[in-house]
């Protein structure tokens, strides 16, 4: 089987990697996109969730011209409305006052991912090889490329790599690198639920003495039915009740997840299928590694309490892009050592600040220490109240302070 040569070969095609494909379709690059799912759309990963795409997101959407065709099935979120229950007092952030038409996106996975794909096969056609599927069983390098070993035997040699192979990054363990992995003993149950009371944008985060309980209004989807309205929901517990209630009939759930949430929007009218997400924080040790860079999850997958990390990836993707693009406008080696330690180091920042935020919330917020419960009651009585601390907080939220990083 001959060698495929390219300019860069991506390996992950989830919402990452498919993005940067987009990203690059400008560069007139050769590109190539491994995943050992079949065919793209079908990854594991774009399943049935949806996800918060913050201003950020929506706006590194725009500069990629994709946002006009996924803009038709994201819902806006007009404000948040963070409590604490068995307290009185909220945490409310408002678009409003943020300046903004929405805070960000509450928008289905598939949506996101359906797009992404049609626009790469559009933009890209005979520059963008899909290897699918396929699995790297190899890496090695020559002076001047970097040779990828598939498992259905075919070799493809890129001037750059670059991993967006998820979480359990194969191309990690191919280089050696070690990830720091921090096991929250949590799991996330993640399912769709008709509400009686319209949210009106609004998306609620409660925290709960056993971990935080969102509800997100959704868009309503061809199939959703006209009664009620159509939500998120992601009940984050520890991972043996979560399994516990996972487990029970559907209106048992229902009357589990109700006494939680509380009735502020209502009756939960009915719900969708639950998905159990264990949770934990992964954090490769490096960025780079000759003629490789990490990307996304495969840089760094946190727990979906802020909802922070695709924002976070395709963060790096924008960075990413606007690298390899001036690299390929030069003509230059786009596996340059300086090129992709350049990159690293623009990311650094934003990857320690969302990573850590996310690490306190989660820390705060899943602890029964009666001290704890007074810093997360005074935290949300602050946010609510001192501007300077809700700004942090919010500009954190919206992905605005990465994006200048
Ligand atoms: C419950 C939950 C809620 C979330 N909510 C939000 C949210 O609201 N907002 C937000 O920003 N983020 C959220 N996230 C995080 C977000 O889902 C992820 O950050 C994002 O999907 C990661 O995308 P990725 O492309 O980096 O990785 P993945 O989606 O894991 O994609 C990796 C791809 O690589 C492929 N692959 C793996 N190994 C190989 C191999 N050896 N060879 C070839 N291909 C391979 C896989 O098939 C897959 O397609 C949430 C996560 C969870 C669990």
């Amino acid at each position: 089987m001959g060698e495929l040569v390219v300019d860069v070969a991506i390996v992950g095609g989830g919402l990452v990697g498919t993005s940067l494909a987009v990203a690059l379709a400008k560069t007139q690059l050769k590109l190539a996109l491994v995943d050992s799912a079949k065919p793209p759309a079908s990854t594991p990963s774009w399943d049935e969730r949806c996800i918060a795409l913050n201003d950020g997101s929506r706006r590194i959407f725009q500069n990629l011209g994709v946002w006009d065709a996924l803009s038709a099935e994201a819902q806006p979120i007009l404000s948040t409305h963070i409590s604490e229950r068995s307290r009185f007092g909220a945490a409310r952030f408002t678009a409003a006052e943020a300046g903004l038409a929405a805070l960000g996106h509450n928008t289905p996975l598939r949506a996101v991912g359906g797009v992404l794909l049609a626009q790469a096969q559009a933009r890209l056609q005979a520059h963008l090889q899909w290897l699918c599927p396929a699995r790297v069983t190899a890496l090695a390098l020559d002076t001047h490329s970097a040779k990828l070993t598939l498992d259905d035997g075919r070799i493809v040699a890129a001037k750059l790599v670059v991993a967006a192979d998820g979480a359990s990054s194969a191309l990690r363990s191919l280089l050696g690198f070690t990830a720091e992995v921090r096991d929250y003993r949590q799991s996330a149950i993640v399912t769709a639920v008709r509400v009686q009371r319209d949210p009106a944008g609004v998306a609620y985060e409660r925290f709960t003495p056993d971990g935080p309980f969102a509800v997100l209004p959704k868009p309503r989807l061809a199939g959703d039915g006209e009664a009620g309205h159509p939500c998120s929901l992601i009940w984050t517990l520890p991972t043996a009740r979560a399994e516990d209630l996972h487990a029970l009939p559907e209106a048992e759930f229902i009357a589990a997840a109700q006494a939680a949430f509380g009735e502020r929007l209502g009756r939960f009218l009915d719900i969708g299928r639950r998905i159990v997400y264990p949770l934990q924080r992964t954090v490769s040790e490096s960025l780079s590694a000759p003629r490789v860079v990490f990307c996304g999850n495969a840089a760094q997958s946190l727990h979906p309490v802020a909802a922070q990390g695709f924002n976070l990836g395709l963060r790096d993707v924008a960075m990413l892009a606007v690298r390899l693009a001036e690299a390929a406008a030069r003509d230059a080696d786009l596996g340059a050592s300086t090129l992709l330690a350049d990159y690293a180091a623009s990311r650094a920042d934003d990857r320690r600040r969302t990573a850590d935020f996310t690490d306190q919330l989660v820390r705060l917020f899943s602890n029964r220490l009666p001290v704890l419960s007074q810093l997360r009651h005074l935290g949300l009585l602050a946010m609510d109240l001192l501007p300077p601390a809700k700004d942090a907080v919010l500009r954190q939220n919206l992905g605005h302070s990465g994006l200048s990083a």
